[in-house]
C-alpha cells in the first residue's frame, strides 16, 4: 500500500482529481473532505477511483474539533481534573470524550458513510485521551460503576485507583474502536477500519494500547514519520523504523503503516527537506511497513519517484518477515509505571507536562541509547514488547536485550529464566526487574538469580569524571574496549553472587578531574552469569542512556559486543559507515537486504545525503544463490559463495538500496 493523505480536492472534476493521485503512484487514500457537503461529487469520485483500482478510505477525525463543538455539545468534550475543558489541542481545538454520546454519534456517521457511498473503509484519526483527562460526568459515572471508586487525582502514581484509571482509559478507547468497527462491518463487511494508534512512546498518555486495539482494526498504523517539533538533532534518525518494528510485533500479522507528514513540525506550511522525506520513506519500507504520506505541493514530484520504485518492486516489500536473531524490548509497562520521558508528538498539547521520568529514571532514554548502539553497529534486530515476553515464542531470538526494563510481571520473569536455561541469552541494564508490573519497587531484582547479583539498596552517582575498570573480557567483550572507560552518570549498587563473573567494576568517585585514576570500588559494573545453557549479562550502569547523550565509542561496544558474541551472525557489512542502517527480511526463498543511508551533512534536518560506495555485504547461512539483484541500481551484482556466506559488493548506495538474494 502507498497511502495518500491530501486534504484539498485537487480538481473540481472527480475523474481528474483521482487521476492526479493515481499519477503520483498512490493506490489508497485517506480522503479528508466534508463528504456530506459534496455528496454528488464524492459518489462520482469513488466510482472513478475504483475504475483505477484506487481505494478510498474516508478520513474521520475523532479527536480534535473546533471550539464551537464544545458549545453545541458541552457534555461531549473531555474535561480536566479541575473541571476545565481540554481546549488546547494544536493550540486551539477541543477533544470529544469516547464515553459520552459522541460514541454513538460517531458510529452513526460511519454507518451512514458506508451505506451511502461505496467506500473501501474508514480511517479514524484518534480517538485519544489527553493529559489531565477525562473527568467528565460520563467518565465519572462509568468508572464508579466499573470499579466502585471516585476518579483518582491526576497522576497519583502508586495509588491503586490511579492504576485502575489508566486501565479504564485504555479500555474506553478500545470500546470506542470496537463499536465503530462493529457499526461499519454490519453495513459493509469487507470495508476496512483502522485508527491512529500509538507510536513508540509511553502509551498511557493518550490511552492507546495497540495490543488491545489491534483486535478491532484491520491495519496497525502510527505516527512514526511526524518529525521535529523540537531541536531536530534530538530526534532519532530511526524514528520511522523503530515504530515499524514495534508495530510489526503488535499487529498480529495484519499490515502496518507508518504515517509520514511532509511538513517540518510544528510548521504545517513548511515542507521537510527532500533528504528527510527520502529517509522517512526508506526507513519505513526497510522495516516492513507501508508508507502513508501527507505531501506538500512541492513534494509531488519527489513522492511520485519514490512511489514508483515501491510499486515496481512491491513483491519484495509486501508479505516479508524480519529474520533478526536479536530483540530489543520496548516495555509499555515500564514506560507507563516506572517513568519514561514523552517526546514531543502531535498528541501532546503544547506545554503539557506528563509522567514521572527523572534524571535517574528514564526508560525512553535507555531504549533510545541501546537502539542507537545496535543501529550504528549494523546489527539487525526486532523490537518486542511485554505481551511478546508474556506469551510469544522467545526462542526465535538468540539474545533478548532489556534496556532498563524496570517493570516485569512474575510470569515474564519465569519465562525469561526458562528461556536462558534452554540456551537463550539476555542482556539487561540498570534497574531492569527492580519493580513489579505496577511500578512498585521490589527488595531485590526479580531476575536476581538470573543476573547472579543482588541489589545493594542504593543508586551510585552521579558520576562526573569517573571511570569503570574492565577486569575480564570472558569472550563477550572485545579487546577494542579500553581498560578504563568513562562511567555513565548513574549505576546500581549490587553484590555479585557465587559463580558470577565480574567483568568490570566502578572506580571510586574522584573529587576532581585532573587527578590520578581512583581505586576500584567494590561495586560491579558488568557481570556475567552462566545459567543453564544460556548466559545473562547485567550492566549495572546506564551505558545505554549515557550513550544516547554522550555517544562514546566504548559505550557502544559495551552494549553491542555481547550481542554480537552471543547471537548467530546473519549479516556483516564492510566498508560501511555507522550511519548505514541494515535490515534483513525474508519472503519464500528470497532474502531482502535493505541498506538505508543516513550519511549526510552532519545535521538535522538533513539537506544532503552523501552516497557510500563499494559496501561489502556478507549474508550468512546461505547455501545457494541464483541471483543477487540491486533494485535501485536495477542491476544484477556479482557474488561469491564460501562457507555458507554469500558476498556481494554494492557499488553505490544513495539514500536506499535493496539487495534481493534469490
Ligand atoms: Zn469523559
Amino acid at each position: 500500500m502507498r497511502i495518500l493523505d491530501y486534504g484539498y480536492p485537487l480538481s473540481p472534476i472527480p475523474r481528474e482529481a483521482v487521476e492526479m493521485k493515481v499519477k503520483m503512484k498512490f493506490n489508497v487514500e485517506h480522503i479528508n473532505i466534508r463528504v456530506t457537503k459534496n455528496e454528488e461529487y464524492f459518489k462520482k469520485y469513488v466510482k472513478e477511483a475504483h475504475k483505477r483500482n484506487f481505494k478510498v478510505l474516508v478520513y474521520f477525525n475523532v479527536h480534535a474539533y473546533e471550539r464551537r463543538f464544545a458549545l453545541e455539545h458541552p457534555d461531549w468534550v473531555q474535561k480536566r481534573d479541575d473541571g476545565s475543558i481540554v481546549d488546547n489541542l494544536y493550540g486551539v481545538r477541543v477533544a470529544p470524550c469516547v464515553n459520552s454520546p459522541f460514541r454513538n454519534w460517531s458510529v452513526n456517521v460511519i454507518r451512514e458513510l458506508a451505506t451511502k457511498y461505496d467506500i473501501d473503509g474508514v480511517f479514524l484519526d484518534g480517538p485519544a485521551y489527553y493529559p489531565r483527562a477525562c473527568y467528565c460526568d460520563y467518565c465519572k459515572k462509568k468508572f464508579k460503576e466499573k470499579y466502585g471508586h471516585e476518579l483518582p487525582k491526576w497522576e497519583d502514581w502508586g495509588n491503586p485507583v490511579w492504576n485502575e484509571f489508566i486501565e479504564f482509559r485504555y479500555e474506553s478507547i478500545a470500546e470506542f474502536l470496537k463499536a465503530c468497527e462493529k457499526g461499519l462491518k454490519e453495513v459493509k463487511s469487507d470495508a476496512v477500519i483502522y485508527m491512529n494508534s500509538n507510536g513508540l512512546w509511553p502509551a498511557w498518555v493518550n490511552a492507546r494500547d495497540n495490543r488491545r486495539l489491534i483486535k478491532y482494526q484491520d491495519i496497525l498504523g502510527a505516527e512514526g514519520g511526524f518529525i521535529f517539533y523540537t531541536r531536530p538533532i534530538d530526534i532519532p534518525l530511526w524514528k520511522p523504523g523503530a515504530t515499524a518494528k514495534l508495530l510489526e510485533t503488535q499487529s498480529n500479522g495484519k499490515p502496518t503503516v507508518i504515517f509520514i507528514a511532509g511538513d517540518h513540525k510544528p510548521y504545517s506550511y513548511y515542507p521537510l527537506t527532500e533528504a528527510e522525506v527520502r529517509l522517512l520513506y526508506a526507513d519505513t519500507i526497510a522495516n516492513g511497513a507501508n508508507p502513508w504520506f501527507a505531501p506538500r505541493k512541492t513534494q509531488f514530484e519527489l513522492v511520485t519517484e519514490i512511489n514508483k520504485f515501491i510499486e515496481e518492486n512491491s513483491e519484495y516489500f509486501e508479505g516479508t518477515k524480519s529474520i533478526a536473531k536479536v530483540a530489543l524490548v520496548w516495555s509499555s509497562r515500564t514506560a507507563d509505571f516506572y517513568g519514561a520521558s514523552v517526546p514531543k508528538i502531535d498528541f501532546l498539547p503544547p506545554g503539557a507536562k506528563v509522567g514521572k521520568a527523572s534524571l535517574t529514571r528514564d526508560f525512553t532514554e535507555a531504549f533510545y541509547g541501546y537502539y542507537e548502539a545496535l543501529f550504528r553497529s549494523h546489527i539487525p534486530f526486532d523490537v518486542i514488547d511485554d505481551e511478546f515476553l508474556e506469551r510469544e515464542n522467545l526462542d526465535k531470538y538468540d539474545v533478548i536485550v532489556m534496556p532498563n526494563v524496570a517493570c516485569l510481571s512474575q510470569r515474564i520473569v519465569n519465562r525469561l529464566k526458562e528461556y536462558v536455561e534452554r540456551g537463550g541469552n539476555i542482556i539487561a541494564t540498570y534497574e531492569t526487574s527492580l519493580y513489579n508490573e505496577w511500578g512498585e519497587s521490589l527488595e531485590d531484582f526479580s531476575l536476581s538469580e538470573l543476573f547472579g547479583v543482588t541489589f545493594d539498596k542504593k543508586i551510585l552517582g552521579p558520576f562526573e569524571w569517573d571511570y569503570v575498570a574492565i577486569k575480564e573480557r570472558a569472550e563477550v567483550l572485545s579487546d577494542q574496549i579500553l581498560d578504563n572507560v568513562p562511567s555513565p552518570r548513574f549505576g546500581i549498587a549490587t553484590k555479585a553472587l557465587e559463580r558470577t563473573k565480574v567483568l568490570a567494576v566502578f572506580r571510586e568517585k574522584s573529587p576532581g578531574r585532573y587527578l590520578p585514576l581512583q581505586l576500584e570500588s567494590k561495586y560491579p559494573a558488568v557481570t556475567l552469569k552462566e545459567y543453564g545453557k544460556g548466559k545473562s549479562i547485567y550492566l549495572a550502569c546506564s551505558f545505554d542512556s549515557s550513550y544516547w547523550t554522550l555517544r562514546l565509542k566504548d559505550f557502544r561496544l559495551l552494549l553491542t559486543d555481547p550481542v554480537l558474541k552471543l547471537s548467530h551472525k546473519i549479516i556483516e557489512l564492510e566498508n560501511a559507515p555507522p550511519t548505514l542502517e541494515v535490515t534483513v527480511r525474508k519472503k519464500a526463498d528470497m532474502l531482502i537486504v535493505h541498506l538505508v543511508n543516513f550519511t549526510g551533512d552532519m545535521q538535522r534536518p538533513i539537506e544532503w545525503i552523501t552516497p557510500v560506495h563499494n559496501v561489502v555485504v556478507k549474508v550468512h547461512n546461505v547455501e545457494s544463490v541464483n541471483r543477487a539483484r540491486a533494485l535501485k541500481l536495477k542491476k544484477n551484482l556479482k557474488f561469491t559463495i564460501y562457507e555458507n556466506i554469500v558476498e556481494v559488493k554494492v557499488p553505490r548506495v544513495n539514500d536506499h538500496e535493496v539487495l534481493v538474494i534469490e
